[in-house]
């Protein structure tokens, strides 16, 4: 069915970058004969998952959004995958990106951009905008993506899904393309947060492959949705990111969902987080450095594309004319950036100054956490824009991030889940709750109880 689903509607949406689909079919005959031959699954298994591209899956495409990758299949399974596998999911195809995860609208994807299912004019978020889009459009039941600065949680607010990144380390990051590797987490994507929860203690803890894989045991997130109970919980509104900024519509269903926890036993309180509003500008120096390290392994050598100058060059030549062939327009920003900011001379002043200012971040959630259990902002600061509105603004759509990126930077889980639509636009709204690293669960129980 969501194979049909996909032939019909993803034409208009462009939500997949690669379908499997008979082996999808053959994946599920298979999980049945094994079922009849006695064999155990947890209670995900048969229900068919869409991938983000960023993860490598083996025996599939995986490009990460990114020409430089095109046509390169890998030869193993990033952990979260090998993990849905195991667990029986189907596995229906790979979901479009902004390039190398860069981006808050897809439109930075190499292979065009995906629509919105709710206004097929407009931005379905980024850079998970393909995962988010196949949930929302029904081709897909649940998805995996990654966050980095927002890109599980903007997309879900923009088409009205649930998304969670999880506390860093807490899903492993073995097998998936790394964009900046102290802020990337995968996490999962879906239409009610309970899907969410059995997702995530699937994919979720320790993996030895992955050096900074939390090694503790963690408690069952479904459990935490099925007993929600938000009675003497304390919510901390961010004074900060409840603003003028926001559009009115945003706000006024963020503030309708508090009432609602409110009448059901939680305590509503105001807290500060001063260092928020330099999140943006100290996350756009540490990503890009990051990700212009990460990214060098893309030589022409290893991967993918090679581009060889009249059919000869010299190894720099052919590196070169490699990633100015294989490298869209915000990769090769960010590099630039990135490879700046990390430049002797300039490391203090840029580089040194964000890592300050990271960490600065990091003490406003500790002295938030020291008075509540849980953070609660709007998701972004508006619906859905349309598809081209911020592409030749950068610095525009960077802004788009000031309520997710936070979250990153200090290591902390977050989830988005809708609140209804807007009433000037009648697009999707999303609540984010945010809460101290490990506790994952408390994002579950209060999301469980908004459900
Ligand atoms: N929009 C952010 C960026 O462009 C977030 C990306 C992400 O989370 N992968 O970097």
């Amino acid at each position: 069915a969501h194979l049909d689903r996909i032939a019909a509607v993803d034409g208009a949406v462009h939500a997949f970058l690669h379908v499997e689909g008979e082996r999808a079919i053959e994946t599920a005959a298979d999980l049945d004969r094994r079922r009849a031959a006695g064999e155990a699954f947890g209670p995900l298994a048969g229900v068919p998952i869409a991938i983000k591209d960023v993860l490598v899956t083996k025996g599939m495409p995986s490009t990460s959004g990114s020409r430089i990758l095109e046509g390169w299949i890998p030869p193993y399974d990033a952990t979260p995958v090998q993990r849905v596998r195991d667990a029986g999911l189907v596995p229906l195809g790979k979901t479009n990106m902004d390039e190398f995860a860069m981006g808050s609208s897809t439109e930075h994807s190499a292979y065009g951009p995906t629509h919105n299912p709710w206004d097929l004019e407009r931005i379905p978020g980024g850079s998970g905008g393909g995962s988010a889009a196949a949930v929302a459009a029904f081709e897909a039941p649940i998805a995996l993506g990654s966050d980095t600065g927002g890109s599980i949680r903007q997309p879900a607010h923009v088409t009205g899904t649930v998304g969670v990144k999880p506390t860093y380390g807490g899903v492993s990051r073995y097998g998936s393309i790394a964009l900046a590797s102290s802020l990337d987490q995968v996490g999962p994507v879906s239409r009610t947060v309970l899907d969410s929860a059995l997702l995530h203690d699937i994919i979720g803890g320790y993996d030895p492959l992955d050096s900074t894989s939390i090694p503790e045991p963690w408690p069952s997130m479904a459990e935490a949705v099925r007993r929600a109970d938000v009675s003497g919980l304390r919510i901390g509104v961010v004074k900060q990111l409840d603003s003028e900024g926001f559009q009115a519509g945003v706000r006024s269903r963020f503030h309708e969902a508090l009432e609602l926890l409110e009448r059901n036993g939680a305590e509503i309180v105001e807290v500060s987080a001063p260092h928020f509003e330099y999140a943006v500008a100290a996350y756009y120096l540490i990503m890009p450095a990051e990700a212009s390290s990460n990214l060098a392994k893309f030589d022409s050598v290893r991967f993918g594309l090679r581009v060889t100058p009249d059919g000869g060059g010299t190894v720099e030549q052919v590196m070169a004319a490699t990633r100015e062939a294989g490298f869209g327009p915000e990769v090769k920003r960010r590099i630039i950036l990135g490879t700046y900011a990390l430049s002797a001379g300039y490391y203090d002043a840029y580089y040194g100054s964000a890592q300050k200012v990271r960490t600065l971040v990091q003490r406003d959630f500790d002295a938030a956490f020291t008075t509540v259990d849980v953070l609660a902002t709007p998701t972004a600061p508006t619906t859905a824009f349309k598809l081209g509105e911020k592409l030749d603004d950068p610095l525009a759509m960077y802004l788009n991030d000031v309520a997710t990126i936070p979250a990153n930077l200090a290591g902390v889980p977050g989830i988005s889940l809708p609140v209804g639509l807007a009433p000037e636009d009648g697009l999707p709204v999303g609540i984010q709750f945010l809460a101290p690293a490990r506790e994952d669960a408390r994002l579950y129980n209060v999301g469980g109880a908004l459900e």
